[in-house]
This record gives C-alpha cells, structure tokens and sequence, in this order.
C-alpha cells in the first residue's frame, strides 16, 4: 500500500512544521516527523537539541508555538496529555514509593475503574518477568527492575505511542546493555510504536528501527541505522555516530557515479553523492574500520584508493582490534581500526605505512560544515 501524503491516510505519528519557542529561543524548529506505526523510533542528539522538548509536545506536556501533531489521523495538537493515547516512561521512573509492584502497576487500571484488573497485572508482570517480586516496594528493587516496573504501569494503558526519555540513563553500562536487548523485545512482542530519546548514538543504533539524529532543534538526517552510519549527510551526523576520519578535499572530475578528489595532491575515487562539482572543496569521510593499513608499496586493497606515506604514531592493543593513529604527510592524523586475527603483524610506532580503502565505503560531505 502507497503511503499517502494527507495526515488522513498515515496511521502512525505525525509532526509538521512544528516549532517550539521559550521566549525569544527556538528550542524544536520546524519539524517534520512520521512515525510509523509499530516502530521502534529513537530521537538521538546531544544534550539541549530539543529531544525532551519534542517528547513532551507528543505527550501533552508543552504546547507546540506552531505546527500540527497528528495520530493515525487525528489532530492530537492541543489535546489534553490524558486524553491521548500515549504514555511516558521517564529516566527517573517516578513509581509511588508506599504502593508495592503490583499495585504500582495497577494503578491506572483501578483509577479507570477497569474490569479484570488481576489478569492484566499477572500478564504485565510476567512480560517484564517480574512475576516474583509483585509484593515488593519499590525501594527493594533494583535500578533495572525498577525500569522496568515503570515499563509494565505505561504499557498496562495499552497506549498506542510510547514514549522513552532516557529510560536506561541511571542504570549502569552492563545493565543498560541487558535492558536495551529486554526493551527491544518487549517492543516486539507488544507491536506497540515507541520513540526513545537518547544521546546515546550507540543505544539508538542498536535498538531503532529508524533513527532521527538531532542537532540545534531540527532533524540532521534520518533512516536505518545502518544507513545513516554508512551513508551520513552532514559532518554532524558522521561525527555523532561513532568516528569517522573527515579528509579535506577538491573535487576535480566526474563520472556516472564516483567523483574523484585530490586530498592534498593524492587522487581518491568517492561516491557521488549529491551534486559535487569540478573544484567543489568538500570532505572525504572513511570510517577507521574500513581503513586497510599495510607496508608500503603493499597495495592491499588494489584497485581501491591507496595513499602512500603514513607513519605510526600511536598503536593501542585491544585485544579483539588494534587501533592506529597514522600521520599522512599533510601533517593530519588518521583513525585505523583493525580485527585482530591473527594473520595480519602489528605494526609500531614510527613505521612506514600506507592506508587503503574501497571506494564504496566511503562518502563526500560538503565543505561549508564544520569538521569537529
Ligand atoms: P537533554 O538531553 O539535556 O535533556 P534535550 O535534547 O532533551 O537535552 P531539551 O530538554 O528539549 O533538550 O531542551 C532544548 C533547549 O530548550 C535547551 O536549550 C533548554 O534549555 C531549552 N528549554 C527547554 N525547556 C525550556 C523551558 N521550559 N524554558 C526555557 N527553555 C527551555
């Protein structure tokens, strides 16, 4: 089925042309979002990008200054936040201390004076597997297991958005690892939308279906994961999800679709993305992984782009990879991530290198972007 353009047709959830201002500061500017139905979406950027602020529009917590907030074709702008069919699980839980966990999450069952309320209970406790702790307070439970109580009183509404700020922000590294795979599951099982807002590039990444990356209150770029990691569209972007070696460089021919760049006197072959132009300057983006580094005159990934002349200046072991940092002879020092498998030597520090890569894996950014 086509997707349609009118707000009717879209099942899912809606943001046009949506500003928010606080007084003269543009915090959410003019955004277009769609949600799909049924999706894992996660809204990445760095603190103060306008993530919570966007959140909290959908929610019902703030009011859009202008634009519209459709769900499944409803115009739910200026609804009430009760009135609407989505729920909020926050970073700091916010479960009631003196109820125990079943009751905490009976708790909107019984204020909506629903029927069959222990079931329903029974069920959610068992799909956040805390069947066993239904007695307990609050304060007994873990970090995780308190997530996840909050999880069970949002989902028990059977909202058709939910909505997760930060939801694995207090817990610590291992346990948010384990939590982002339960929540993943947990979406899967219930069919429901999420959004997630996250800084985390590595938690979006693992856990969206689709990622809308942030930046100074509008959306930079948006896809799969996978896409937006191998395909950036701005030097933020790039940068954000994980490192990227940003190369300074003038376009100097075209053809169907690759366009060659002269990197400080060194012809290299890129894909061409956008509309690049003889003597356009711009940056080669490669990521450190998709770097071959070999000796000189090694020529490892032939035909791809070889450039010649790096010396070692930093080697860190780590065990599964070695990482490298390689001064090209325009002074500028590269990123190289290698898999440790045992066939390839280790290079030292102040060994003769040259770097490699296949074309396809890497991308020209423009140049009126900042690189850092
Ligand atoms: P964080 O990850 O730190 O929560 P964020 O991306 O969620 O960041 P928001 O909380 O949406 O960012 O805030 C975006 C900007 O809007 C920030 O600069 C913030 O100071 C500002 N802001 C948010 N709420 C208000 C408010 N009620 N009054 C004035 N400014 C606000």
């Amino acid at each position: 089925v086509a997707a349609d353009a009118g707000a009717g047709s879209f099942d899912g959830l809606r943001l046009r042309d949506v500003t928010k201002s606080f007084a003269s500061f543009t915090a959410v500017d003019d955004l277009d979002l769609d949600v799909p139905k049924g999706s894992f979406f996660a809204l990445l950027g760095p603190s103060g990008c306008g993530k919570t602020t966007t959140l909290r529009m959908v929610a019902g917590l703030e009011t859009p200054t202008s634009g519209t907030i459709t769900l499944a074709g409803q115009d739910i702008t200026h609804a009430r936040p009760y009135r609407r069919p989505v729920n909020t699980v926050f970073q700091n839980y916010a479960l009631f201390p003196h109820l125990d966990i079943y009751e905490n999450v009976a708790f909107g069952l019984r204020r909506r004076k629903k029927a069959d309320v222990e079931k329903q209970v029974d069920e959610m406790l068992e799909l956040v597997e805390l069947g066993s702790q239904a007695r307990k307070k609050p304060a007994q439970l873990s970090g995780g297991q308190q997530q996840r109580v909050a999880l069970a009183r949002a989902l028990i509404n059977k909202p058709e958005v939910l909505l997760l700020d930060e939801p694995l922000g207090a817990l610590d590294l291992k346990l948010r690892r384990s939590m982002q795979i339960e929540l993943k599951r947990i979406q899967t099982d219930v069919g429901l939308t999420f959004i997630h807002v996250t800084h985390d590039q590595e938690e979006a990444m693992t856990m969206a279906d689709t990622v809308a990356v942030m930046n100074k209150g509008v959306i930079e770029q948006m896809g799969a994961p996978a896409e937006l990691y191998e395909n950036p569209a701005s030097t933020f972007v790039a940068n954000f999800l994980g490192q990227s070696n940003l190369i300074d460089g003038t376009v100097r021919g075209r053809a169907a679709d690759v366009v060659t760049v002269d990197m400080h006197g060194i012809g290299v072959s890129v894909p061409a993305g956008r509309s690049h132009t003889d003597g356009d300057r711009g940056w080669v983006g490669i990521r450190p992984e998709k770097v071959l580094i070999g000796e000189e005159g090694e020529a490892l990934d032939a035909p791809g782009n070889t450039i010649p002349g790096g010396v070692v200046t930093d080697v860190s072991f780590f065990g599964v990879s070695t990482q490298y940092l390689v001064r090209m002879p325009w002074g500028q020092e590269l990123q190289v991530f290698e898999q440790n498998t045992g066939r390839r030597r280790i290079f030292r520090q102040g060994d003769k290198v040259e770097l490699s890569w296949r074309p396809e894996y890497s991308f020209l950014l423009d140049h009126n972007q900042d690189a850092t």
